[in-house]
């Protein structure tokens, strides 16, 4: 086992200017840990990452279609189950773009956020008070999740629960992929039904266009809002570190 190593090891970052040899001028930490973190905002406008978003915003005009197919539509359990894991692989691919896959437990983060997205449809079991998925389909409104006003509240409460509770860097990004988790998932549930924003009502349903561009859109908006917030900062030290045994 070598132990730990980080992108900010001095002994392997020439920004700090301690490489072999050591006789070339040092440079401040702080310039290291600012130039880490242009670095972490560009990995988002990467050529990769843009494929990634684009991709996404693919799997969604396909997924679409074929649940738009008669025999899915005719199969109540089985439209309900497709759609349901449409939005799982959303929001799993949402947050494989804003961190990128690098390592096994970026891997156990995405379906995390894979599963958060789906789970949100469970209210619609609660709202109806019954397993029956007929009730659950043909509620008198809308359920408590799909409230698109939740968002900000239930991710900044969060945020301040981790606060409080003084969580390590471990957690730091669990309030955006929760933010994406949800927005993907009422983006696109806005086709149909509109964004909900309680208590003032609902929106008119989305043009199909304008939920495929959000959709796309939405991993590097969190991104920048994450460097923004230095969110992102954290998340690239704590994915710039790896362990080798
Ligand atoms: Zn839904």
């Amino acid at each position: 086992m070598q132990g730990f190593y980080s992108k900010l090891d001095s002994s392997s970052s020439p920004l700090l200017g301690m490489g072999v040899g050591g006789d070339r001028a040092p440079v401040p930490l702080s310039l290291a840990v600012e130039t880490e973190k242009a670095q972490a905002l560009l990995q988002t406008f990467s050529s990769a990452s843009l494929l990634a978003s684009a991709g996404l915003g693919m799997f969604c005009v396909v997924a679409d279609h074929t649940l738009q197919m008669s025999t899915i539509q005719h199969h109540l359990w089985l439209r309900a189950a497709l759609d349901n894991a449409t939005h799982g692989l959303v929001g799993l691919w949402s947050w494989a773009v804003v961190i990128g896959l690098r390592k096994k437990s970026d891997l156990y983060e995405v379906l995390l956020a894979g599963l958060l997205a789906s789970i949100i449809d469970l209210d619609h079991f609660y709202m109806a008070g019954s397993l029956s998925l007929k009730a659950a389909v043909s509620l008198p409104q809308r359920p408590p999740l799909h409230c698109s006003s939740l968002i900000p509240v239930i991710c900044l409460s969060l945020r301040f629960l981790m606060w409080i509770g003084r969580l390590k860097d471990a957690w730091c990004s669990l309030p955006w992929m929760l933010f994406i988790s949800m927005a993907t998932h009422h983006v696109r549930d806005a086709v149909r039904h509109g964004l909900w924003v309680c208590p003032f009502g609902n929106t008119a349903p989305l043009p199909y266009w304008l939920y495929i561009s959000t959709t796309a859109t939405l991993p590097h908006l969190c991104s920048v809002l994450m460097y923004l917030t230095g969110t992102r900062d954290v998340i690239s030290t704590k994915h710039g570190v790896a362990i080798d045994v």
